[in-house]
């Protein structure tokens, strides 16, 4: 606390991200980020923008990075945002379209920044429990007073998918409020709901670069949505920085969506690793959620979630493991290359038959 504080930063509640540690070499999966590189293209074409001109400011519209977007989704360059990082076009989400009057939707278990921007754009949030088997229910989101609604697809940290058909009852029942289904996970095994955008308005569908695409230290997301809400996000945008995006990253992105064979080809390498991984922790003894996801979900019954958590950092493996209600019992484990996830496999496999 500190007297130069404004009442808002006293009242915060940051975000924690998971661990970039620098004391020595981890195998990291405890951030969800891809093992793999990005596309040899993108760092060619960050080089080339790096030889360009620097002096100058990005173009504030990213027309190249919308029309490429809107190219590849098939609509139009209206109905295309991007943004530092699907985190950023979150953030101004909230703040375009949701009502304070009314609380803000999401599960009680997920991604755990919404809560932060709900605190800080002044939100009430109302939590919908997902099940026992932390499946979202999807009918809880209906018939209930709410100024917007969020829900993840694939959820994080459950890793699990919700079929893309079942977002329309949300959809029809919440025509006065934006429904906001962020797709950070959705290219590892869903369907995007990029194809409901010119049915519905209200339908807001934020991607990302940073996982299927391996970028996640360029920062580049986006959303997708009916003219009027990217109208929306844009007044945001302009109310507060209008270079979200730089000159390198505007250059990497688009090299990275034009490079659709080795993304397609990296994603699904991560699924295989994904898929053998949940079969060996079952044979183990694990409880493994249904994951769509670059990470899986994992309980013990034997030993406890914070045990494996502590011997496998000593050991050099960073997972993730959060100390919330609900979900104490399990760990999230990021995905890596098939080499990582033996030595995991290795180790995990050591303490719980201890
Ligand atoms: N949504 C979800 C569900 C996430 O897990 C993350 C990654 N922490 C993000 C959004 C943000 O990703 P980024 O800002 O890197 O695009």
């Amino acid at each position: 606390m500190s007297r130069f504080w404004s009442p808002l930063a006293a009242s915060l509640v940051p975000y924690v991200p998971g661990e970039q540690p620098k004391d020595k070499k981890y195998i990291k999966l405890n951030t969800n980020e891809n093992p793999y590189p990005p596309s040899p293209k993108v760092l060619e074409a960050i080089k080339a923008a790096a030889d360009d001109d620097l002096r100058l400011y990005p173009d504030p519209t990213c027309d190249t990075l919308v029309r490429k977007l809107a190219d590849y989704f098939d609509l139009s360059k209206d109905q295309v945002f991007v943004g530092n990082g699907s985190d950023e076009v979150l953030s101004f989400a909230f703040a375009a379209f949701f009502d304070p009057a009314k609380p803000v939707l999401f599960a009680d278990i997920t991604y755990s920044f919404y809560k932060v921007y709900a605190e800080f754009y002044g939100l009430k949030a109302d939590l919908i429990p997902l099940d026992e088997q932390f499946r979202m229910p999807l009918g809880l989101f209906n018939g209930r007073e709410n100024g917007g609604i969020v829900i993840p697809n694939p959820n994080a940290p459950t890793a699990m998918l919700v079929p893309l058909d079942e977002f329309r009852m949300i959809l029809e029942h919440n025509k006065d409020q934006v429904v906001i289904i962020d797709e950070a996970y959705i290219d590892f095994g869903g369907e995007s709901a990029a194809k409901l955008v010119n049915e519905y308005p209200n339908v807001l569908v934020v991607q990302t670069l940073s996982k299927s695409r391996s970028l996640a230290g360029l920062r580049v997301g986006w959303a997708l949505g009916s003219e009027e809400l990217i109208d929306g996000l844009n007044r945001v945008k302009n109310s507060f920085n209008s270079y979200t995006i730089d000159r390198l990253a505007l250059a990497g992105a688009v090299a990275a969506i034009e490079d659709e064979a080795y993304f397609v080809e990296t994603a699904a390498k991560v699924n295989a690793t994904r898929d053998s991984v949940i079969k060996e922790l079952r044979e183990i003894g694990f409880i493994v959620t249904e994951s769509k996801a670059n990470f899986v979900f994992i309980s013990h019954p034997d030993v406890s979630a914070e045990t494996i958590f502590v011997q496998l950092r000593e050991q050099g493996v960073l997972v993730r493991y959060f100390k919330q209600p609900r979900i104490d019992k399990y760990l999230r484990v990021s995905i890596g290359t098939d080499e990582e996830m033996d030595v995991f496999l290795e180790a995990v496999k050591k303490i719980v038959s201890k």
